[in-house]
């Protein structure tokens, strides 16, 4: 899932300066489930702007903000609502896929802060960094791209106190928890293996993919 955290509504409220009349868009997914743009924060949103004197034309709710058939379907109401201005509560995906429909501009309520794993409602944890080259099979899978706060792929800084990360003491430190996993499944060998090249061709951004074969 996509983790979206809300932004200070002054921050917000700075981007909308000169504008009167917005629409707002939230997403029935992932933001939905991070309470950070779904139906409950979208009437929140509209109560903190209409108390600030906003008009607010119109709200809409696809079920994937980052779906473009999806939100061109869903945002066809906006095109004639009078809004100078549309507040983005999705990600940062859904707010440009947004913006990819409506000629008016979009204004993220939202910052975009990972791909998270659910812990329970309203907990979540970074695992994955989407580097394009995953090195699981050889981690115990433990992303160390991920869990290592310098990204090491190739074994520890061996800055770690007491099982902790040298960077950020309240981590424990990718590569022990590494080693450990790989103990415990009897895979510690793969420690000893070269390391493989890794490039970051595959960490190149904008990325595409087309499961059609046909070009952008
Ligand atoms: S190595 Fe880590 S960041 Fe890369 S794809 Fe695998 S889990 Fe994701
Ligand atoms: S202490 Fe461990 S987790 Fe922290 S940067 Fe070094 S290898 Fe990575």
């Amino acid at each position: 899932m996509i983790i979206t955290q809300k932004k200070p509504l002054e921050e917000l409220l700075q981007m909308l300066q000169g504008v009167t009349k917005v629409a707002i868009v939230g997403c029935g997914n992932c933001a939905a489930a991070c309470q950070t743009g779904g139906e409950k924060e979208i009437q929140e949103m509209k109560t903190l702007l209409e108390e600030r004197g906003f008009q607010v034309m119109a709200t809409v709710l696809p079920d994937e903000c980052c779906h473009k058939m999806l939100v061109r379907r869903d945002t066809k109401v906006l095109r004639d609502c009078g809004a100078e201005a549309v507040v983005g509560m999705a990600c940062g995906d859904g707010v440009q896929t947004v913006a990819d429909n409506i000629a008016l501009p979009v204004y993220p309520a939202n910052n975009t802060m990972f791909l998270g794993q659910v812990e329970r409602v309203g907990i979540f944890h970074e695992y994955c960094r989407m580097c394009g080259d995953c090195v699981l099979g050889d981690t115990g899978g433990i992303c160390p791209v991920t869990q290592c706060a310098k990204g090491l792929v190739n074994g520890p800084c061996g800055g770690q106190k007491n099982g902790k990360c040298e960077v950020s003491p309240e981590n424990d430190c990718a590569w022990i928890k590494i080693y450990q996993r790989l103990l415990l499944l009897g895979q510690e060998d793969k420690l000893l293996k070269p390391c493989r090249e890794r490039g970051y061709a595959a960490d190149a951004h904008p990325r595409h993919i087309d499961l059609r074969g046909k070009k952008k």
